[in-house]
């Protein structure tokens, strides 16, 4: 509702702003903000990713960052109005920092700031080619000598790790190590990605055959170039594939794929990295300043070692490695595991004609894929929000503007209107002995994914064959023993098989960082993901943040990049802005660089 009072009342907090922080009145700021108060900064001021909860935290990141940050110009986004809900005004701001332009998302209730989101948008100086300052592309008229931009691109290719060197390396060339590649060109930092695969994409493209992705388009759009209108609401992984392998072509990234890296090493006295890669049957280095791991955000498979499994006289792989049930026909199949991977292999294996059982350890929170769209991710990420005047920018934005600690306040009444819209689903999966959860908090979906990554099914039709028992359930129980043609569980069924899958999920990133870097840089650097939560598989304390993702890191000059595609697309803004500042020699004086308090 537009009000213009409301529109007064945020704009005298923000010509308190102002008046204040140009003369180091931080208390003076600090007194706007609610006792119950949160002030989560995308590297504008902290040069990090960091929430700070509480008036005291957010008066002293301001007497330790206001002086250096210089922030000035703080005004309401003239292309926004600022509107009322429950009590809450939502206002859209800009302002300005020594080096960057912000925009910010700020609620009020009772007078007070309760909620404010700010983040840098550009650096003053270096801002991205687009729009009115695209690149011209050509200089008209006759220049002997001119190179063509076929010329000047393979000129590149032929040099850059070669002759010159990058200043970022991005080890991993899946969706994140491509976007941020996208971002870092876009900002003029010279960057090769490393990729074993054989073409950009593959790693979609070596997944099982059925697969498509479990997010809907309005969420995964990457930036740049989103999806044209017509694109499917769930793209299939070779379509997937394609759409990577063409970005990579179109945003003109140093793409190296067929490369595989093997060994990097800090040069102190250099004060650089050496990545020792094998490219084209040869081994060189390459000698960036920067550091992305974009390997993914989990480690190896994780394959359990079970009593009798080298006795097995059928097929037994790990989940990664299943491509299609085809050969399985007629056959009987045990899959050990109930998330995302177990559900949808379980379904391929009924697609061809198998016997498949699954084997649920312990419980998992299913999200039916309808529900899903319409109620959790409805309001920012669909054709309704793009009428709203929400695109998956704006939506980006919102979403960002809720602080970890009181989103699972937010999800908890999204679950329990899903457990009313899918109430006959969920109790005939119970009734066919199905271990259901909706997490600790009943927080759902998304505080899974973030606290653990793991634990969960987004239904996109297995738990009906669960439910209906096309799938066969054998639930709250393990493997204990296999033998040659059948695998016994620990309540004492012995199950015939002619093939085990282990859906049984990854291990932790840093045992990829030991092997590639070194054991102690791993532990320096120490879990990555999670968000402090105390809740299984999220061991305290409170971070605030998720650990180690897109924000300076305890290994200088390390970072790491990853998550679900509109994280990539989201969070490789600020990352790409951290590199670039870098790159250009810019202060970038970092605020609450978070200890670590696991090393994997
Ligand atoms: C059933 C299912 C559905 C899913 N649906 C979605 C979805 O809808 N949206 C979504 O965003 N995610 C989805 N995911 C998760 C998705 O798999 C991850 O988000 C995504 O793969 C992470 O991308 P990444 O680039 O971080 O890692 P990866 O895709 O794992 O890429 C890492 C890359 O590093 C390369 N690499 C590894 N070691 C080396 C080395 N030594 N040298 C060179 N290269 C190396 C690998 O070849 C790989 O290409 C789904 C997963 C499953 C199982």
């Amino acid at each position: 509702m537009l009000d213009t009072t409301n529109e007064t009342k945020i704009q005298q907090i923000l010509d308190t702003f102002n008046q204040s922080l140009p003369k180091s009145e931080f208390k003076r700021v600090a007194d706007l903000f609610h006792d119950d108060c949160y002030w989560r900064d995308l590297v504008s001021f902290t040069w990090n990713i960091k929430t700070l909860e509480g008036k005291a935290q957010i008066l002293e990141m301001l007497e330790h960052q206001g002086k250096l940050i210089e922030a000035t110009k703080w005004a309401l986004d003239p292309r926004e109005t600022v509107t009322a809900d429950d009590g809450v005004l939502t206002a859209w701001l800009t302002f300005d920092t020594k080096l960057a332009r912000g925009s910010g998302l700020m609620r009020v209730k009772e007078g007070k700031i309760w909620t404010l989101l700010t983040t840098m948008v550009e650096l003053k100086g270096f801002e991205e080619e687009i729009g009115e300052n695209r690149p011209q592309g050509v200089e008209h008229g006759a220049h002997v000598g001119r190179k063509t931009w076929r010329e000047g691109r393979d000129e590149e290719a032929q040099t850059l790790g070669y002759t010159t060197q990058p200043f970022v390396v991005i080890v991993g060339g899946g969706q994140a190590g491509i976007i941020l590649g996208a971002r870092l060109r876009k900002l003029g930092v010279p960057a090769i990605i490393i990729e074993k695969n054989a073409k950009a994409g593959d790693s979609w493209r070596n997944r099982y055959k059925n697969l498509c992705l479990h997010d809907p388009v309005w969420y995964d759009h990457l930036p740049y170039l989103p999806f044209p209108n017509d694109w499917p609401v769930f793209t299939p992984k070779d379509k997937m594939g394609d759409w990577l392998e063409m970005y990579t072509k179109v945003m003109e990234l140093n793409y190296w794929h067929s490369t595989s890296c093997k060994k990097i090493h800090f040069n102190e006295a250099r004060q650089e990295w050496e990545v020792t890669v094998e490219r084209e049957g040869r081994e060189l280095t390459i000698k960036p300043k920067e550091l992305v791991i974009a390997l993914g955000v989990s480690g190896y498979q994780s394959v359990p070692k079970i009593q009798g499994h080298e006795s097995f006289l059928g097929d037994q792989f790990h989940s990664s490695k299943f491509a299609s049930a085809e050969h399985y026909r007629g056959k009987k199949a045990v899959v050990l595991g109930s998330n995302n991977s177990a559900h949808d292999i379980c379904a391929a294996m009924i697609e061809d004609g198998v016997d498949v059982t699954m084997i649920q350890r312990s419980s998992t929170h299913i999200s039916p894929s309808k529900t899903l769209m319409d109620v959790v991710l409805g309001g920012l990420y669909s054709e309704q929000a793009i009428k709203n005047g929400i695109d998956h920018h704006k939506a980006d934005l919102i979403f960002a503007s809720i602080p970890y600690k009181v989103l699972p306040a937010f999800q908890i009444p999204l679950f329990e209107e899903m457990k009313i819209r899918d109430a006959d689903l969920f109790a005939r999966l119970e009734k066919a002995g199905f271990l259901l959860d909706f997490g600790v908090d009943g927080s759902g979906l998304f505080m899974k994914y973030l606290r653990r990554g793991s634990g969960y099914y987004i239904d996109v039709g297995a738990s009906e064959l669960v439910a209906n028992g096309s799938v066969k359930l054998k639930s709250g129980v393990n493997i204990k023993e296999i033998k040659p043609r059948s695998v016994v569980l620990t309540d004492g069924t012995e199950l015939e098989a002619d093939v085990i899958v282990y859906a049984t999920g990854y291990g932790s990133m840093n045992q990829w960082l030991a092997d590639l870097i070194s054991p102690e840089v791993a532990q320096r650097l120490g879990k990555v993901w999670g968000l402090g939560s105390d809740t299984p598989k999220d061991p305290g304390p409170w971070e605030g943040e998720l650990r180690n993702m897109w924000k300076p890191t305890q290994v200088p000059h390390l970072w790491v990049q990853g998550g679900n595609l509109h994280q990539n697309r989201h969070y490789s803004q600020f990352l790409g802005l951290q590199l670039k500042a870098r790159y250009e020699g810019l202060q970038t004086p970092v605020y609450g660089a978070a200890d670590v308090h696991h090393l994997s």
